[in-house]
């Protein structure tokens, strides 16, 4: 018998990495159709909010009514049974937001894992008390305990899983086991993970240990290198340019990296591995890599978390009709819609 399963979507809620982007079109609107399509299935969205962006940009006058949207979305989600936790890119600690439109970041800090200690922990508090001012008055239950770093990016991640422990947060969910970026300034290389469906790490979130934090990896598989390259022509064709209605930015790294020969040609070399990615892959892609997951953990006692990844800004039509051809694949599966919460009572239960 297949092992009981819990569906975890999560979305990356955030603006582009160099600062691009429009929080109504590339995060807001994007967002509210997410939640429509999972409203359809009663299926929870875990929101993974890069808090240091809206902190920032929040402090413009000139932003007020764009970021009161931003708030009561994430306090509506949050009111009717969704979560809502910590996504950091640190290249916006301290950005000068002057001209909110075009905000000027430190793309040097472009890797939480890199960041010395003090560093961390400042990042860590400022995100997480952001989250928790805004939802705790709505309710106070609200918990900021799961992370995940922004552009994978959390190694070497020794001191920030000891920001986590201090600041309550016991949950990562950055790693994508087999998934390697070679990239200048943006590496991340999750070869090594462990061979299970979450694991606790106390340093390494790639070694499995006693105690610390619970790593519960996003979903990755594997799938023919042409079967990738044709679903991502098909993405960057869907919408506008791949990305939602009316979102448009620039997905450069601190070095130009999307853009750049080196980038293209490492983007090439990772073909045929993908992420249970619902605003890129097609529906066919979405099943075929759960299956895999849900078989390599075959005999596992515990019930499995299957964690999806999506962002706001690429959530196209075409990413509408796979997360709801996806969704409704899952419920006829049996596969619980859940949160992170409410997948680690089932497994202490
Ligand atoms: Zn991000």
């Amino acid at each position: 018998m297949r092992p009981a399963a819990h569906l975890i979507l999560t979305v990356d809620y955030e603006l582009f990495g160099d600062g691009s982007g429009d929080t109504d079109c590339c995060v807001v609107n994007p967002s509210e159709k997410i939640l429509e399509i999972s409203g359809e299935f009663s299926a929870p969205v875990t929101f993974f909010v890069e808090a240091l962006e809206f902190l920032h940009l929040g402090r413009v006058p000139a932003n007020r009514a764009r970021m009161d949207r931003v708030s009561a979305q994430l306090i509506s989600a949050v009111k009717n049974g969704h979560d809502a936790q910590l996504h950091l890119h640190p290249q916006w600690h301290d950005a000068d937001v002057t001209n909110s439109l075009e905000p000027k970041l430190d793309l040097a800090r472009w890797r939480v894992g890199d960041l010395d200690e003090i560093e961390v922990n400042r990042i860590f508090d400022e995100g997480s008390a952001w989250l928790r001012d805004l939802l705790r008055p709505i309710d106070e239950n609200y918990c900021c305990n799961v992370f995940r770093a922004g552009g994978w990016c959390i190694q070497p991640s020794a001191t920030v899983v000891g920001a986590m422990l201090r600041q309550g947060i016991d949950m990562d969910t950055t790693v994508a086991p087999g998934y390697r970026n070679t990239t200048k300034g943006e590496w991340s290389d999750f070869r090594h993970a462990p061979n299970a469906p979450f694991w606790h790490a106390d340093a390494d979130v790639c070694t499995a240990s006693m105690n610390g934090i619970l790593e519960v990896p996003i979903v990755t598989g594997g799938i023919s290198r042409w079967r990738h390259l044709y679903a991502l022509l098909q993405s960057r064709r869907a919408g506008h340019g791949g990305l939602a209605e009316g979102c448009h930015g620039s997905y450069q790294g601190p070095h130009g990296g999307a853009d750049s020969i080196a980038g293209k040609i490492g983007k090439l070399l990772r073909l045929g591995h993908v992420m249970l990615d619902f605003s890129t892959m097609p529906v066919d892609v979405l099943i075929d890599v759960t299956e895999q997951w849900l078989a390599k953990h075959y005999g596992v006692a515990a019930p499995i978390p299957i964690v999806a990844i999506g962002h706001s800004k690429n959530f196209t039509p075409r990413s509408a009709s796979a997360l709801h051809a996806y969704l409704k694949w899952a419920a006829a599966e049996d596969i619980r819609f859940s949160t992170f919460g409410k997948w680690r009572e089932a497994i202490n239960e």
